[in-house]
């Protein structure tokens, strides 16, 4: 077994009422586990069971056409809930509201205000018809606001995801039906920002 599913560091219910715990327990060990079973089935017997996924999503032109589009649907999707589950916060409540020092002041530089940038972020994931994600990216060390659809990785455009919101009806349809902007509402409450903020620092040393 090469890819795996990584470890959740939280209970299912640890983010109710904001993600309720069915939703968590279903997201992670049936729409996860199928895209690591799926992603391990397309790269059996390749050199991509041994390479590091970021690598090989970085280059999907040079993958074989045969295993190509199972690799970008489902190496993307493992990628993208293994960053989703590491960005949200059990300590909400008691963690931060928004991102400090460093990471704030690029924000605020970068979108005018944190409120502006939130509001950008928002309607990324609001806007993105069908299935997809919204992100927070660093592209060439600056920040920028992107969605992607289905399950495409912005590691295939070179750009390094520090925040995402999984925007499949999967991810919240169980608690909001078809209100996404609720959810994406209510998802501001669970970030966990000194992620993020790990994350933001990483991406500027390469
Ligand atoms: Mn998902």
């Amino acid at each position: 077994m090469t890819f795996t599913l990584p470890k959740l560091g939280y209970e299912y219910s640890a983010l109710e009422p904001y993600i309720d715990a069915k939703t968590m327990e279903i997201h992670y060990t049936k729409h996860h586990q199928a895209y690591v079973d799926k992603l391990n089935a397309a790269v059996k017997g390749t050199k991509y069971e041994k390479q590091e996924l970021k690598e090989t999503l970085s280059d999907v032109d040079s993958l074989p056409e045969k295993i190509r589009n199972a690799i970008i649907n489902h190496g993307g999707g493992h990628a993208n809930h293994s960053l989703f589950w590491e960005i949200l916060s059990p300590n909400h409540g008691k963690s931060k509201k928004k991102p400090s020092e460093k990471l704030l002041s690029d924000v605020e530089d970068s979108f005018g205000s944190f409120d502006e940038f939130k509001k950008k972020f928002s309607d990324a994931a609001l806007g993105r018809f069908g299935s997809g994600w919204a992100w927070l990216v660093v592209n060439d060390g600056e920040l920028e606001v992107i969605s992607t659809p289905n399950q495409d990785s912005p590691l295939m455009d070179n750009k390094i995801p520090i925040l995402c919101i999984d925007v499949w009806e999967h991810a919240y349809y169980l608690k909001y039906q078809n209100k996404r902007a609720d959810y994406i509402e209510a998802f501001w409450n669970i970030v966990n920002w000194s992620k993020v903020e790990e994350l933001y620092l990483s991406a500027l040393e390469g």
